[in-house]
This record gives C-alpha cells, structure tokens and sequence, in this order.
C-alpha cells in the first residue's frame, strides 16, 4: 500500500510521518507528473486552503485529481483539505472539489478559540480521542449520504462520505493514531 499526500502547503510532513509510523509508504505530490505514480490513497493536509486551491490550479493538477476523488480514490482531509473537498463554503462563492456534500465556514471559531484543544468520541476509538484545532472550519451543514464520525458539543467535526473522510481538526499531530487507522481498515482497505 502506497499512501499519497498533497505536498504543496501546509503541514504535509506531519502526515507523511503519521503514516510512516504506521509502516506504511508514503510518496509527495508537488507537481502534476507525480500523479503517474501508483498510490491507493490521498491525503489533503490543513494549511491554507486559499492557496493550496490556487497551488492545485496554476500546476494543472485540480482536475486530474478532482477525477480520481470522483472515481473512488480514498481521500483522508484534515481543516484546509476539508475546505477543498467541501460542496460549500458559507459565505464565499468559492468552491474547489466540492466533492463531499458539507457546508463549512472558514475560521469559524473565533478569535479566542482559534487555537483550541478538545477531546472527543471518534466512531472508530474505544477511548476518546485528542483533537486539535487549529484556525479551523466549522461544519455548518451535513448533506443526508454524509455520516458524523465525530463531534465536539452539537457540531460534527469528523466526517464520511464513502470513500471521502474529512476532518475540521488535525489528527496527524497527536500521536493518538486512530483516526488513521480508521481510514487505512475502513475506506482504503475496503476499496
Ligand atoms: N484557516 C485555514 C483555511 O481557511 C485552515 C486552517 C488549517 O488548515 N489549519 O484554509
């Protein structure tokens, strides 16, 4: 198995490392050639969704990979990721992927909670899990074919979409890994 990540902006080495802890290959994607490469998953990490959208645009590998996600590719998307793969961004008439049928409101927390720690219940833990948020979006609306993996009080924070999971906080920075391993048995594995 052959894990991908989008390697253009933002915090894409703590996902590479996430995955090589768990013994398993992972390969960057920094320009549109990579995408001949053979993987079997995707990866979206946080950053900034901005520019990760023009990044994607201006080296010609929005549509390709738009295709692939659309075809079935497991993607796993954390914060800025979410925001490209989201079917709506409140307030804004941006959209990227717009593949997975959720409205998320960028930077949603406030100025205080911009940064905030929370723990929670994740479908595929036994034990709560640890969950950073960092600038994040909140998840303003679940379309009926999305399921809630998780929440933080009433708001959905872990989301799926068939072979889409979405996150609005960053598990690649906590060494809790049971997110990742929700994605690899449940969507990659599944595939
Ligand atoms: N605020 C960022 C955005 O809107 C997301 C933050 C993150 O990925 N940690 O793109």
């Amino acid at each position: 198995m052959k894990i991908a990540v989008l390697a253009l902006q933002g915090d894409f080495e703590e996902h590479q490392s996430a995955v090589e802890r768990l013994g398993i290959e992972t390969l960057q994607l920094r320009q549109r050639s990579d995408l001949e490469q053979e993987f079997d998953a995707l990866i979206l990490p946080g950053g900034e969704s901005t520019v990760q959208g023009k990044l994607l645009r201006e080296l010609d590998m929005f549509d390709p990979i738009c295709e692939r996600i659309k075809s079935g590719l497991p993607v796993m998307a954390t914060c800025a990721g979410l925001i490209l793969l989201a079917r709506e961004i409140a307030g804004s008439d941006i959209r990227h992927f717009g593949v997975l049928d959720v409205t998320v409101r960028r930077n949603a927390y406030g100025r205080q909670l911009e940064s905030f720690q929370a723990c929670g219940k994740f479908t595929g833990a036994d034990e709560e899990i640890p969950m950073s948020f960092i600038r994040a979006p909140r998840i303003e609306r679940v379309g009926s074919g999305v399921e809630v993996l998780a929440k933080v009080g009433d708001t959905p924070v872990a989301v799926r979409e068939n072979n889409i999971l979405g996150m609005a906080f960053h598990p690649e920075v906590s060494a809790d890994n049971s997110v990742m391993r929700y994605f690899i048995e449940n969507i990659v594995r599944q595939k």
